[in-house]
């Protein structure tokens, strides 16, 4: 090689070498603030304020941030001397920043004809699951949602966990996540399914056998990063000669009883147990299993209900999806399509008079992620459940089903500044949590309109 090529290809790889330093000194700049910037001192003027735990709004209250953290909220006094101020006006609501505890980030719920799951899972590199999940987690907190339980990657192994990371550590904007990795049910209990037998195919979720089994199964996902585990404890439905819809149970008592009791004791923070079950058998097994949440829920019978009050299981039921892409009524998935959506109304209402536990959840993913999120709130105000409780639902509420009350899903001194604004009065109209002008998320200001 001549020398002058040589010794310009070095100052050229110099210079690379400098811009990447630089690069990521500007990233770490911007992932770990530094002890004067977590020091700064932001105040927002709240006209009105849902502060995610009080009945009533609040008025004229000055919330004061420090750092990542809420320092104050009071109503009326001066902001302290030296911070920045931010006033959005009257015409505007002020709130925790919002929950979802159903997505599947990795999930891209498109039109099935264009894109269906199993193309998703078999024709896709790991690498463009990933970079489509990172716009997932932008478009989520760009509509106020600063918190989702990512219940499992589909079939992208433990992808959730990298993209958890590399938010928290300030590469990709986004939630903060709680993450379950693989998901778990038996041989038989989860798509890919149909393939010729000597095809090896990818599976959605990690399938086992036995209570050893599946004990293995939920070790590795705890020791591989999972926050939470979910089971799925029903899985193929149908409508029966009466339209009544019914569905197959996956584990057995023994096999969900070695998840959790293996899930309740593996650490702290303590991890739990979300279990995907529609009804009958399955859902009846979760509940004397030790699920701790109840996701879908589609057909709740009394003695669920029941069950469900008595010891505090969570239900997080996933109205809207099962609005989605229906089939004709006149075919079997289109019958099996309405017996779903009938029972889960009834469900719902039963559980919401009774008095269960209600945590917001939206199925994001198998809902397409260009929809938006508050979608959901308008089909539990319009089962009955009041425009206050559908906020709770999605800020105190699903907070106190990650274990994180006082911390996420409310305004108040010492929680994370985790701060949205809205266009108008949720409470007057629920559909103004679609109109969201401001998201602040751990301090830092994300969208500010
Ligand atoms: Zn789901």
């Amino acid at each position: 090689m001549p020398k002058r090529a040589f010794i310009s290809k070095f100052v050229f790889l110099l210079l690379f070498f400098m811009a990447d330093l630089l690069l990521a000194a500007v990233m770490i700049a911007q992932s770990k603030p530094s002890p004067g910037v977590a020091e700064k001192t932001i105040v927002i003027h709240a006209a009105t304020l849902i502060d995610g735990a009080s009945n009533q709004p609040r008025h004229n209250v000055l919330i004061v941030v420090k750092g990542n953290r809420i320092e104050s909220v009071s109503e009326g006094g001066n902001p302290p001397a030296g911070a920045t101020v931010i006033n959005f006006g009257s015409a505007v609501t002020v709130l925790p920043g919002l929950i979802d505890t159903h997505t599947h980030i990795f999930l891209q719920g498109e039109d099935p004809k264009v894109e269906s799951y199993d193309d998703q899972l078999l024709k896709h590199p790991s690498s463009y699951r990933a970079a489509r999940a990172t716009v997932s987690v932008r478009r989520a907190l760009e509509q106020g949602f600063t918190t989702l339980r990512d219940v499992e990657t589909e079939g992208a192994g433990y992808g959730d966990v990298g993209i958890k990371e590399a938010i928290n550590n300030g590469f990709i904007p986004g939630p903060r996540l709680f993450v379950v990795t693989r998901a778990i049910s038996v041989t038989g209990g989860y798509p890919l399914e149909g393939y010729n037998p000597d095809v090896v195919v990818p599976k959605g979720a990690q399938l086992g056998d036995g209570a050893v089994e599946l004990r293995k199964i939920a070790r590795q996902q705890l020791d591989n990063g999972a926050d939470w585990i979910k089971v799925y404890m029903t899985h193929r439905s149908w409508a029966d000669k009466n339209g009544k819809l019914v569905s197959q149970p996956t584990l057995t008592p023994e096999e969900i009883k070695a998840v959790t009791d293996e899930t309740h004791n593996w650490g702290y923070p303590k991890r739990r147990v979300a279990c995907h079950a529609y009804g009958g058998i399955g859902l009846h097994r979760a509940l004397d299993g030790g699920c701790d949440s109840i996701e879908h829920g589609l057909d709740l019978d009394d003695s669920a209900i029941a069950q469900m009050v008595k010891e505090g299981i969570w239900y997080v039921p996933t109205l809207g999806v099962y609005y989605e892409d229906n089939a004709p009524p006149d075919t079997p998935e289109g019958k099996r399509d309405k017996a779903r959506v009938d029972a889960h109304e009834v469900s719902f209402k039963k559980a919401l008079k009774a008095g269960v536990k209600i945590a917001f959840g939206t199925d994001m993913g198998g809902i397409s992620w260009s929809k938006p999120i508050a979608d959901e709130f308008g089909r539990m105000v319009g089962f009955g459940m009041s425009p206050m409780d559908a906020i709770k639902s999605a800020t105190t509420n699903a907070a106190d089903l990650l274990d994180m009350k006082g911390q996420l899903g409310v305004i108040a001194p010492g929680a994370y500044a985790d701060i949205i604004a809205v266009q108008g009065d949720p409470l007057a109209n629920v559909e103004a949590l679609k109109n969201v002008t401001f998201v602040m998320k751990d301090g830092a200001i994300f969208k500010q309109k």
